[in-house]
């Protein structure tokens, strides 16, 4: 098995993030699979995976610095407050993805948010009570594009009033905050090798 990725290291990676695409290799590498208790981080994963729908993830990892931007930092009590001018003024920018029905969704989305960090204490207590806070492994087989777990926490959330929060949405969700580590066998960040950081 040739293991150079193009990169310039020899590191083993899961097959999706062995294309030599800098940002996309970063993100592999540090963040995908990590678990994450911070809810400023959870939030912007939440939204951007949401707006991801229909679209590549690389598209929208080049396009998180301007989604930052735009949003405030992902600061669930500012997006929450939104009106009209400002999803307007998010219409017209050129460096997210423009689609008013996903900007009034993460509107929408930081209102359940909020909610959510009251009844709860954090959005991240939410999250991983789902789990008794243990991520989940990867199983034999192929990975999948959703579960029971993310059919669940999927219908809770549009329960509470979330939208673009499918469950192939959340799978991926859960995937990139590490509730689910889904890192390939061979991969030098599946759970069973060494983690470097
Ligand atoms: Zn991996």
């Amino acid at each position: 098995m040739n293991m150079n990725d193009g990169s310039g290291d020899l590191l083993p990676r899961c097959a999706w993030a062995r294309g030599g695409d800098a940002l996309y290799t970063a993100y592999h590498d540090r963040e995908w699979g990590t678990q994450s208790f911070q809810d400023r981080h959870l939030f912007e994963m939440l939204i951007l995976e949401g707006f991801q729908a229909g679209l590549s993830w690389r598209t929208i990892l080049n396009k998180r610095d301007a989604f930052r931007e735009a949003f405030d930092g992902f600061d669930p009590e500012k997006v929450a407050r939104y009106g009209p001018d400002k999803t307007d003024e998010l219409m017209g920018n050129q460096g997210i993805v423009r689609n008013r029905l996903k900007i009034l969704s993460a509107v929408g989305n930081a209102q359940a948010f909020l909610s959510i960090q009251k009844e709860y204490g954090s959005f991240s207590n939410y999250l991983w009570g789902w789990v008794d806070n243990t991520p989940v492994l990867p199983g034999p087989g192929p990975v999948p594009t959703q579960t029971p777990l993310s059919d669940a926490i999927s219908r809770d959330l549009m329960r509470r009033g979330m939208r673009f929060v499918g469950s192939v949405i959340i799978y991926s969700f859960l995937q990139a905050v590490g509730v689910v580590n889904d890192h390939e066998p061979g991969c030098f960040r599946h759970p069973g090798k060494a983690q470097t950081g």
